[in-house]
């Protein structure tokens, strides 16, 4: 069982990553964000309620994402491992977490935090917004989502540097070079 968190701020390619990655090694991936938007082009009860606060470019409240995480584990029972992308993003998520693949025995492996400047996340997501129409990539919403990182989720950079899980990585180049970098770093670190 491979379990790995791709880390990162918005935009810094962690579903880009997440994709090749859990293709190459065949294990599931789980982004929070892709299911909320699931979510609210189904027009849930989870989505409806999700997208207040994405739409603002405010965290999801953790109850509700820990409610997303429990369901996913319990649906993907015979996953090889799983990849998660945009998932933890507080520290109680992150502990959540511990606790759930920890009580399975199946505990996180490593953590790979994808490093990029703010100039180039604001280029890349205000390219995306007009390519893609998602609404959460304006230039208003992407610096509230940036801030919200650096407050809610870097902390997490701690707390996974103290448990010895935490890997990173320059994000910044050809997305195929950033992800032989990011195999050959989990190559050197999973025996
Ligand atoms: P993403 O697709 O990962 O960029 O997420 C898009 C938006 O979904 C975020 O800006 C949050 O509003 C919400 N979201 C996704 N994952 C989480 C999470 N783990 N915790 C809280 N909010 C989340």
């Amino acid at each position: 069982m491979l379990n790995i968190v791709i880390f990162g701020p918005p935009g810094s390619g962690k579903g880009t990553h997440s994709v090749k990655l859990a293709e190459k090694k065949q294990l599931y991936h789980l982004s929070t964000g892709d299911i909320f938007r699931s979510q609210i082009v189904n027009k849930t009860i989870l989505g409806l309620e999700a997208k207040q606060y994405m739409d603002k470019g405010a965290l999801v409240p953790d109850d509700l994402v820990i409610k997303v995480l429990l369901s996913t584990l319990e649906n993907q029972k015979d996953a090889k491992g799983f990849i998660f992308d945009g998932f933890p993003r507080t520290i109680i998520q992150a502990q959540k977490l511990d606790d759930e693949l920890n009580k399975k025995g199946i505990p996180l492996k490593l953590v790979i935090s994808l490093k990029v400047n703010d100039e180039e996340i604001i280029k890349r997501l205000v390219k995306r917004g007009i390519d893609s129409g998602r609404t959460d990539d304006n230039e208003a919403v992407i610096k509230q989502r940036i801030d919200v990182y650096n407050k809610q989720t870097a902390p997490l950079l701690d707390y996974y540097t103290r448990q010895n899980k935490l890997l990173c990585i320059d994000g910044f180049g050809e997305i195929e070079d950033i992800f032989a970098n990011i195999c050959k770093i989990i190559d050197e670190n999973i025996k």
